[in-house]
C-alpha cells in the first residue's frame, strides 16, 4: 500500500468517508484522495513527497498562489496579537472598507466564517426585509449546505448522484422553486406562478458549481427586470466568482447589480471568511439593528481579516486581473489544442483565474448540457494528469482555478502532459 492509501484508510476509521468535505474524497474520480502535506506557490506535495501543479486553490480562495509570503507574514503577525477576541477588532472595518469600495451598492457588511453561512444569512435576510416565503435557485448552482439551498444542487451533491439531500424536509424544500440558469423564461413562469410569494432569487453569476457555465447576453438583466417587477431581492453569490473572475467579482464583468452579494473564498485567502453585503436599508434589517438574527462567534477573527486584507492588497495591484485572465487563457488554448491534436472531443473556457473544461465539443450552457460530457474519459484523464503531477478538482461538474502564482514554465509543462493525457485516452 502506498502511504496516500494508508492515510486515507485511518482517515476512514474516524472521519465519515475519510473526509471532512464531501468532493474531497475521490468518489467522482475513484482512486485514493491525496493526503496534502505541505503548499507553497502553484504547487500541492503529497505526503509521499510527489509535487502537483495546483489548480485546485483549496476551491478557489489561493488566487495569489498557496502560503504567499505577505499573506503568511500578516497570519502569523496577527496571530500574535490573540486569535479570537469576540470583540470587535479594527480589520474588520479595513475589510468591509475595501469590499464597499469596490462594490458600489455595498454599503453595509457583516462577515461570517463561511460561505455557507453567509448564503444562509442573505436568504433569511431576504425572508425578512421582503416578510415572504419563496425563493428561487437554479438547478445546478450550490450556494453552500443551508437547507433551504440544497435542493438541485450542483457538484459534490451531482458527484454523488443524491441532487437533493437527504434529511432536508419537504416542508422546508417546497418554498425552494427552481429554474433553469440560462432560460429566463423558465424563471418568469415561477415568478407569474407566485407572484407577491418570492423573497428572493439567488444565482451563482458566473456559475461555477456544474462547472463553469456562463451567462447567456441578457440573462442576468432579465433576472434584475424581473426581481424589481415582483419586489423579490436579487442575490449574486460571489461567494467563488467574487475577487477571482475580476476585482469587483462576475457583478463587473456583467454589468448588472444585485441586491445583496455573498462573498467567500477569495476574501479570506484560505482563512475561514465569508461575507453578505448590500444597501444600508436592507443590511440594517439584521441584528443588531433589525429584528433579522445573525451572529458567529468567530466571525471576523483577527486571523481571517489578516489573510483577506493581505490578498485584496495583492490583487488590488493595476493589472492584476488583466494578466491573471491571459495566462489563464493560455492555459485553457493550450489544453484544447491538446485535446485537438488527439482528436479527443473537448472545449473549455475561462473568466479571470477561473476556468472550466469539458469533454464534449462545444463549452455547456445549462446543467443539462454538462451532464452530456463524457465522464469516463475525464476520469482516465483526471488519474493520468495526477500521475504527471498536475492536480484538476476531483470531478468533471467542477471549474478549476489558476492563480498568479502559477508561472510560464507551469503552464508549458501542464500543456505538456495533457497531450501526454490526452492521447492516453484518446481510444
Ligand atoms: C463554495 C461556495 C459556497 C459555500 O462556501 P463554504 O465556504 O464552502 O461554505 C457557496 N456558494 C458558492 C457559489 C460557492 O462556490
Amino acid at each position: 500500500m502506498t502511504t496516500n492509501q494508508i492515510e486515507f484508510e485511518r482517515a476512514t476509521k474516524v472521519l465519515v468517508g475519510g473526509v471532512n468535505s464531501a468532493v474531497r474524497a475521490f468518489r467522482a474520480v475513484g482512486g485514493t484522495p491525496r493526503f496534502i502535506a505541505r503548499a507553497e506557490g502553484a504547487y500541492l506535495w503529497d505526503v509521499e513527497g510527489k509535487r502537483y501543479i495546483d489548480y485546485l486553490g483549496s476551491w478557489g480562495p489561493m488566487i495569489v498562489g498557496q502560503s504567499h509570503p505577505l499573506v503568511v507574514e500578516r497570519v502569523r503577525e496577527a496571530a500574535g496579537r490573540g486569535l479570537s477576541y469576540g470583540a470587535p477588532n479594527v480589520m474588520e472595518s479595513e475589510l468591509a472598507e475595501r469590499i464597499c469600495a469596490l462594490f458600489p451598492q455595498v454599503e453595509r457588511v457583516r462577515f461570517t466564517s463561511s460561505g455557507t453561512e453567509a448564503t444562509m444569512s442573505a436568504l433569511r435576510l431576504a425572508r425578512g426585509f421582503t416578510k415572504r416565503t419563496k425563493i428561487i435557485k437554479f438547478e445546478g448552482c450550490y450556494h453552500g449546505t443551508a437547507d433551504s439551498l440544497l435542493v438541485k444542487a450542483g457538484s459534490g451533491a451531482l458527484a454523488f448522484g443524491t441532487p437533493t439531500s437527504a434529511g432536508v424536509p419537504a416542508d422546508l424544500a417546497q418554498h425552494t422553486l427552481v429554474a433553469q440558469f440560462n432560460d429566463l423564461e423558465s424563471v418568469a413562469a415561477l415568478f407569474a406562478q407566485h407572484p407577491d410569494d418570492i423573497a428572493c432569487l439567488i444565482v451563482e453569476p458566473i456559475a461555477g458549481n456544474m462547472n463553469l457555465i456562463a451567462p447567456a447576453p441578457g440573462f442576468h438583466a432579465g433576472l434584475r427586470e424581473l426581481c424589481t417587477r415582483y419586489g423579490a431581492l436579487l442575490i449574486f453569490d460571489e461567494v467563488m466568482t467574487g475577487f477571482r473572475v475580476a476585482l469587483g467579482g462576475a457583478q463587473e464583468v456583467i454589468g448588472v447589480t444585485p441586491d445583496i452579494s455573498t462573498f467567500g473564498k477569495v476574501i479570506g485567502g484560505g482563512m475561514p471568511v465569508g461575507a453578505i453585503g448590500g444597501p444600508a436599508q436592507i443590511m440594517e434589517m439584521m441584528a443588531p439593528l433589525g429584528p433579522v438574527y445573525q451572529a458567529g462567534t468567530l466571525s471576523g477573527n483577527p486571523l481571517a481579516m489578516a489573510a483577506g486584507l493581505a490578498t485584496l492588497e495583492l490583487i488590488s495591484v493595476a493589472g492584476f486581473y488583466d494578466r491573471l485572465h491571459e495566462r489563464c487563457g493560455r492555459l485553457v488554448s493550450g489544453l484544447s489544442e491538446a485535446a485537438a491534436a488527439a482528436g479527443v472531443p473537448f472545449s473549455a473556457r475561462h473568466q479571470g483565474g477561473m476556468a472550466g473544461m469539458y469533454f464534449m465539443n462545444q463549452a455547456p450552457g445549462d446543467f443539462a448540457a454538462v451532464q452530456t460530457q463524457d465522464v469516463e474519459r475525464f476520469k482516465r484523464f483526471y488519474h493520468r494528469m495526477l500521475d504527471e503531477g498536475v492536480y484538476f478538482p476531483p470531478s468533471a461538474v467542477e471549474a478549476f482555478f489558476f492563480s498568479s502564482a502559477h508561472s510560464n514554465s507551469d503552464i508549458t509543462d501542464t500543456i505538456a502532459a495533457a497531450r501526454r493525457a490526452f492521447a492516453a485516452v484518446a481510444g
